[in-house]
């Protein structure tokens, strides 16, 4: 069995909770309780291996504070950094934890980390602040995997994001 630690970064209210209760049980849940640090256990399959995956959710990063991602940036193997696309300030936000990311790992990692950018509230596209050309070339800068999608509408598309970024870390 293998184990997979994963860690959801991003300014409050982007989604994260949304994206992962999505990705974890199917479902949208609109207003989620999470105010302390969460952690959340899943058994999968992939490519026919057993995994036991862990995702670190943490309460909020809405502030620059550094304390708040050096638990996270210590522990997981891999990053899921949500920002909302209707939000430019979470946009902001999650360039600099891709920077931080980036900088924590500089010394210890060898190979790239693996990191899955994720514009959600997709749905919102009519006051959308951030195009999707602006986060997939933040993206290409940071060879993350990147896509938009909204945990109000899809399950596919958050389901087979995490399905990528596990497979890169897997590889690494
Ligand atoms: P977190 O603080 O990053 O964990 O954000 P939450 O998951 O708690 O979501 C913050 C708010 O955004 C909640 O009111 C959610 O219902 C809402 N939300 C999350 N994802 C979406 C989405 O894809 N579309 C829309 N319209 N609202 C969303």
């Amino acid at each position: 069995m293998n184990d997979i630690k994963l860690a959801l970064l991003g300014s409050e209210g982007a989604g994260k909770s949304a994206v992962l209760v999505r990705f974890l049980t199917k479902r949208f849940i609109g207003e989620y309780a999470s105010n302390t640090n969460s952690l959340y256990q899943k058994r999968l399959s992939i490519d026919g291996r057993q995994l036991n995956l862990e995702v670190f959710d943490p309460c909020s990063q809405s502030g620059e504070s550094r304390c708040i991602l050096e638990e996270p940036l210590d522990w997981a193997d891999g990053f899921v950094v949500v920002y909302t696309i209707s939000d430019r300030t979470s946009f902001l936000n999650a360039k600099n934890i891709l920077a931080q990311i980036k900088e924590s790992r500089r010394e210890t990692c060898k190979g790239e980390v693996p990191i899955c950018l994720v514009g959600n509230k997709q749905d919102l596209c009519h006051s959308r602040q951030v195009s999707e050309e602006e986060g997939r070339s933040l993206a290409q800068e940071n060879k993350c995997i990147f896509q938009e999608v909204s945990a109000a509408e899809n399950y596919l598309e958050i389901s087979n994001l995490f399905t990528k970024l596990i497979r890169h870390v897997m590889e690494q």
